[in-house]
């Protein structure tokens, strides 16, 4: 019985496709190709999907989602 255990499959990895899952929402929301080395493993990336950034962007700059501040300057 002559099973390799050690087999090693030979893929061509100088591009891949990975999934961006939206780390807010956990939505799969694009796939980004990006270059990688054969000696470092790459999975699925993180990030945030544009519906949660607009969300966080809106928060930032709505002055409602703020501390509210009860000295108010004039
Ligand atoms: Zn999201």
């Amino acid at each position: 019985m002559g099973m390799d255990k050690t087999q090693k499959i030979k893929m061509p990895m100088t591009a891949k496709t990975i999934p961006m899952i939206c780390s807010w929402c956990k939505k799969l929301y694009d796939y980004k190709t990006w270059q990688v080395d054969e000696s470092r493993r790459t999975g699925v990336s993180h990030g945030m999907c544009q519906d949660c950034l607009n969300k966080q962007n809106a928060k930032i700059h709505d002055p409602e989602s703020r501390q509210n501040k009860k000295d108010k300057p004039e």
